[in-house]
């Protein structure tokens, strides 16, 4: 299948291109040419399959004409290793937990596929392949945990010093082989910066294999999809989809987890509405109110993984609906939170329900509350772990209330091998150089 830039001034690509690239020489975002739709009768039997199994139809629809059967069979199976479960939070409100992966955050599922598929695409060739990730602190670890050990590709993750959690950066500098964690004497941006500069330098490009691993990339968004096709199973399988009509809230920052549900739905999965829940953040709260789409500056808030003033994937949200403001605001309701209120969510569902949200989960739990009429089910996207939020959460339900997961726990432990590295683009180069062959 081809994959089309969303500007429109540039030749379409094939998957191996758009993975490799990861944005288009115009500097738009790739999208399947086509968008393939299931039979209704598949929706009548999914309750039949296992995860692994509906991801793997689902990943069959994607990237079927490009990959063989068996190896894309591998591909999926492999990137699942850990359930993404549906839990009951309330009679008509259910938590798509997916934080049950090696960084308890969603972003294991794309990460993971996408490391998979850029090792079939480029892993026989002789020369390694160079990661670079620019991080300020999850997509870092999400990044370098689903390269782990993976042949022939070597991670440089860049953080800015002093600027990422203790938890954050432990999941990405304890962890040796492959990865190697580059601590910049500076800020995201200029790790930002030493990172699109070496991409544009065709000295280096010429020496070196470079690609990056950014969160547009089609083979970290499109799997995304996997998991709202097994949230429909799961709640089908148990007997809660009787009569009801399924609305999904997601979370957003950069939009693309919600842009993956939407292109569920264009295959065929039945939602009736699916929500974005905002922080401060919200232009596209904005847009979707008045049809003004005014990107701006982000705010710090205590959802930070949403602390995006110029959604990336928007894009994709505009060309899946031709630019039609009027269907784009039917499709997509939002609802938007302050740190106050997302702070009374946390402890409300904690002591009603004995829940625990994380602060991004709780924008989608409370949006269900106040969407939701008679005759629906509401499921919300807990995207990370409560724990990744510990000072947070725990300021809101008190100390020492939250167990550090076994997974995270292990990570503390581990001995931090971090190397340093300037804001000047030349020492970043001769560090490139002289690392990798
Ligand atoms: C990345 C992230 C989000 C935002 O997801 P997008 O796909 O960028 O909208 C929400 N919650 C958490 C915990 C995240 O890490």
């Amino acid at each position: 299948m081809k994959y089309y830039s969303t500007n429109k001034n540039t030749p379409d690509v094939t998957l191996k291109d758009a993975v490799v690239k990861g944005l288009a020489a115009d500097n738009g975002l790739f999208m399947p040419e086509q968008i393939k739709k299931f039979d209704p009768s598949f929706f009548e039997e999914i309750q039949n399959l296992t995860f692994q199994e509906i991801a793997f139809e689902v990943a069959t629809k994607f990237f079927g004409e490009d990959i063989e059967e068996a190896t894309l069979k591998e591909i999926v199976y492999d990137t699942l290793q850990f359930d993404c479960p549906v839990v009951k939070v309330t009679d008509s409100i259910y938590s798509l937990e997916l934080f049950h992966g090696p960084t308890l955050a969603f972003k294991d599922v794309g990460a993971r596929f996408m490391a998979r598929l850029l090792n079939h695409f480029l892993g026989k060739q002789e020369k390694m392949v160079n990661v670079l990730v620019a991080t300020s602190g999850d997509t870092g670890s999400a990044v370098a945990n689903g390269f782990l050990g993976v042949d022939g590709i070597h991670v440089h993750v860049l953080y800015p010093k002093g600027k990422v959690s203790d938890i954050q950066e432990s999941q990405f500098t304890t962890l040796g082989q492959n990865i190697t964690a580059l601590e910049v004497e500076g800020t995201f941006d200029d790790c930002q910066h030493l990172v699109k500069t070496a991409f544009l330098d065709e000295e280096l490009n010429k020496k070196l294999v470079l690609t990056s691993a950014n969160s547009i990339n089609v083979a970290r968004f499109l799997p995304q999809a996997f998991y709202y096709f097994n949230a429909y199973a799961r709640l089908k399988e148990a007997g809660k989809l009787d009569g009801k009509e399924l609305v999904v809230s997601v979370p957003s920052g950069n939009f693309g987890n919600l842009t993956a549900g939407l292109i569920a739905a264009e295959m065929g999965l039945p939602v009736k509405q699916f929500i974005a829940a905002n922080n401060e953040n919200d232009v596209v709260f904005e847009y979707l109110q008045k049809g003004e789409y005014n990107p701006r500056p982000s705010v710090e808030t205590i959802a930070n993984a949403m602390d995006v003033g110029a959604p990336s994937n928007f894009a994709r949200i505009l060309d899946l609906y031709d630019h039609d403001h009027a269907v784009i605001s039917d499709k997509i309701k939002g609802y938007r939170y302050s740190d106050e209120e997302i702070r009374e969510v946390i402890l409300k569902v904690y002591n009603e329900q004995g829940y625990l949200c994380d602060p991004h989960g709780a924008c989608g739990y409370q949006s269900l509350i106040e969407y939701l009429s008679e005759g629906e089910i509401g499921v919300f996207l807990e995207t990370a772990h409560p724990a990744k939020f510990t000072e947070t959460v725990e300021n809101v339900i008190g100390k020492n209330k939250l167990t550090l997961p076994e997974k995270l726990a292990e990570f503390m432990k581990g001995e931090k091998h971090i190397e340093q590295m300037s804001i000047t683009y030349a020492d970043f180069k001769n560090y490139l150089l002289n690392s990798t062959n």
